[in-house]
């Protein structure tokens, strides 16, 4: 009878959950999934976390994503047309349907801008791998250019499983300056492999080889998104395609995937401008320094408008509620 008492007792008190900082995550039967789900949510994604089943969330007010243990949630499966109808009035339904619909244009497809009465922009940067270090000047820069404002500075990150897998210390780096309230990351999956053509082919062959690059669209979304999981990491809804280039196939597999396109109307390496409201692209893992000079500049000419809070850089989500179009061709 004692004995039983204290098993009981020793039950009671083993931690439910385990903290799993510093322990190695393994991530396993990784699965797309569509369901309706409470307190305005929608399921995208089931696992299981060193064998507890999981789900990451889209809030369908907020967009932001969560993970959260499968068992301490209501949800019902639904597919595509049924989740549009019942979430047709949110935020997450409005941006997931108008940024897959048509046309369906190869270069640059999705969310590519923000209300121009936003003062400022949204500032995302790729890391595609690359054997070049994290670009640390630009972070610098940024850093002393917004360095009277007390708020982080917002960056989207597109981030490319390769990149990861051989830029442990960058990529601390980048957790280092979240953690000391410098940055505020949002995660963009940029891909898994990312593969890139040889810069002689011709326009058209380097958006065929893009197109047409030999792994499954599913490896290169989920490879990328377990990867940052096992960092301790939360995937957003944004994808942003190696070179831009998509079809209407790829879009619409996104949309099944509960993802969102991340285009851009300012990359900066071709000269695109920056104006109230852009989405700019430019490379913070060391490749196109081009772009990183003309965003040196762009610090510099909006000096005082950074210093007078005429121009900043936004958090992706606010600009996205602040804005009722996202996408124009
Ligand atoms: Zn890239």
């Amino acid at each position: 009878m004692i004995n039983n008492r204290l098993l009981l007792i020793f039950l009671i008190y083993i931690p439910l959950s385990y903290p799993i900082v510093g322990k190695k995550i393994k991530i396993t039967n990784y699965k797309p999934i569509l369901e309706k789900c409470d307190l305005q949510r929608t399921g995208i994604r089931s696992f299981l976390r060193n064998n507890v089943a999981m789900k990451l969330l889209v809030n369908n007010e907020t967009l932001k994503t969560e993970m959260i243990k499968a068992k301490s949630i209501q949800c019902e499966p639904r597919n595509i047309f049924e989740l549009k109808k019942d979430i047709a009035k949110s935020y997450y339904a409005k941006l997931l349907f108008v940024t897959s619909s048509t046309p369906y244009p190869r270069h640059n497809d999705g969310l590519l801008q923000f209300s121009s009465k936003i003062k400022g922009a949204v500032l995302s940067s790729d890391l595609c791998p690359t054997k070049r270090g994290l670009y640390k000047r630009f972070f610098e820069k940024t850093f002393k250019a917004f360095s009277n404002k007390k708020q982080p500075i917002p960056i989207v990150f597109a981030i490319s499983g390769n990149w990861l897998r051989f830029h442990e210390k960058d990529f601390n780096y980048l957790l280092e300056q979240e953690k000391l309230n410098k940055i505020k990351i949002t995660w963009a999956n940029h891909s898994y492999t990312h593969p890139y053509p040889k810069r002689s082919r011709s326009k058209k062959q380097l958006e065929q080889f893009f197109l047409t690059y030999g792994k499954p669209l599913n490896k290169e979304i989920f490879g990328t998104e377990k990867l940052l999981i096992k960092k301790d990491q939360l995937p957003s809804i944004f994808f942003r395609f190696p070179g831009l280039v998509s079809s209407r196939a790829r879009i619409l597999r996104l949309q099944r995937y509960g993802l969102i396109a991340l285009g851009s109307n300012s990359w900066l390496a071709k000269n695109d401008k920056v104006k109230n409201g852009s989405l700019i692209l430019i490379h913070g893992n060391g490749n196109e320094l081009h772009g990183i000079r003309k965003y040196n500049k762009l610090l510099h000419h909006q000096h005082t408008k950074i210093k007078n809070n005429q121009f900043n850089f936004f958090d992706i989500y606010d600009a996205i509620k602040l804005s009722k179009k996202v996408k124009s061709y």
